[in-house]
């Protein structure tokens, strides 16, 4: 395929929810804009648990698999807390696949199977094209290829794995979480269902090899018995937990989502952050385009700092202490309360 030029006021890298939430609010606005998405189409690996606060109507039962009104938080010994929670398990996939086609409603442009490789004086370069555009957002993942264009070091991240397993026994509406040294060093194991009889389980550690600390969940913890089942998908990817970026702003390139460093660095989630990064870009990028001043461009950061800057703070300072308790399920035991978000004690210190 040749070299095609295009321009556009905005090219997304990624097609994942920060990306796909940005680009049709810009679309929306009457702006062309360009997603370049690496994949044919969209499959982030993930949980897809997300919060019901987000700001969009979810449709149907093909995105979402259930919804939790709980979340069940095991300590080492098994004892556990439980939270009342509120939100869904949705098909990744679906999920993000129908955020890019409200993008593509809007009036936005994706490139499948289009990934970025350099940026260019006035646009960027991608497999087997160029486009010009004015705004560059980099929402391309934990590993952007946008943040290290602009020389931005790779991120401190979590590796996780996760089978998709049917013929078990989750627990209804409720999410479980397990902290343990021996299954889960530096993370958790979580049960999410995805139906009466099937869930997504997985572990998220920071050391060690994922896939190998979630067969011994499986088939060595207390709760193997409830987890004998049908293997019917294995993803495996990497989350960031190093807070945010120190710069979410480079001239004309804005970055939204975990590019930019926005998933929590003890719980990992990131989907909610994401679309807020979005949402916030979005509207940045409109006023930078009506003024035709790409100065305004940087109240992104300030928004975004605003908004997260108090809670990662705070999260990281947990992530430290994570860090040191996972030397033994005794510390974890005792100190569990002031590390997870569900319990009273973390909002306290
Ligand atoms: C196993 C696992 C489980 C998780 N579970 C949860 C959960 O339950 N709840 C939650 O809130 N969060 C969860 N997360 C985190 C969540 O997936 C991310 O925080 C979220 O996807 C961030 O969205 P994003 O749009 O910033 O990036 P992504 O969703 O990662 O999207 C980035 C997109 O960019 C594309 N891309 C990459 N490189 C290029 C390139 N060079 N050019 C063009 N495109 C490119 C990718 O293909 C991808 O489509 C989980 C993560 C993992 C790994």
């Amino acid at each position: 395929m040749g070299i095609s030029l295009m321009e556009h006021d905005v090219i997304v890298t990624g097609a994942g929810p920060a990306g796909s939430v940005t680009a049709a609010l810009v679309a929306q606005a009457g702006f062309y804009v360009l997603v370049l998405e690496k994949n044919t189409s969209c499959k982030s690996p993930c949980a897809g648990y997300i919060s019901n606060n987000i700001n969009l109507e979810i449709p149907d039962d093909s995105v979402v698999q259930s919804r939790i009104t709980k979340m069940r938080t095991y300590f080492p010994d098994l004892s556990f807390h439980d939270f009342e929670l509120n939100g869904f398990v949705v098909d990744r996939s679906s999920f993000d696949m129908l955020l890019a086609g409200k993008a593509i409603e809007e009036g936005a442009s994706i490139r499948w199977g289009s990934p970025l490789q350099e940026i260019v004086p006035g646009g960027v370069k991608f497999r087997n094209g160029m486009a010009h555009g004015k705004i560059i957002v980099g929402a391309d993942g934990v590993f952007s290829k946008t943040a290290s264009l602009l020389g931005f070091e790779r991120q401190k991240f979590a590796v996780c794995a996760q089978y998709h397993l049917k013929g078990i026994k989750p627990l209804s509406q409720t999410c479980e979480i397990f902290f343990s040294q021996e299954f889960a060093p530096g993370g958790y194991v979580w049960i999410y269902p995805t139906g009466k009889d099937s869930a997504k389980v997985g572990v998220g550690v920071t050391h060690g090899y994922p896939r190998a600390y979630l067969e011994k969940f499986i088939s060595e913890s207390s709760l193997s018995e409830r987890l004998n089942g049908i293997r019917i998908e294995y993803i495996a990817g990497a989350l960031p937990i190093g807070g945010l970026r120190e710069k979410l702003c480079c001239g004309n390139v804005l970055l939204a989502g975990d590019s930019a460093g926005m998933a929590d660095p003890v719980t990992g989630a990131g989907i909610n952050n994401a679309m807020l990064a979005g949402e916030i870009a979005g509207k940045s990028i409109i006023k930078a385009l009506e003024s035709n001043d790409m100065e305004i461009l940087s109240e992104d950061e300030t928004k975004i700092r605003r908004l997260l800057g108090k809670p990662f703070a705070r999260a990281l300072e947990k992530r430290k202490m994570l860090d040191v308790c996972y030397a033994s399920n005794e510390l974890l035991q005792e100190n569990l309360p002031e590390l997870w978000m569900t319990f009273r004690q973390y909002w306290e210190i």
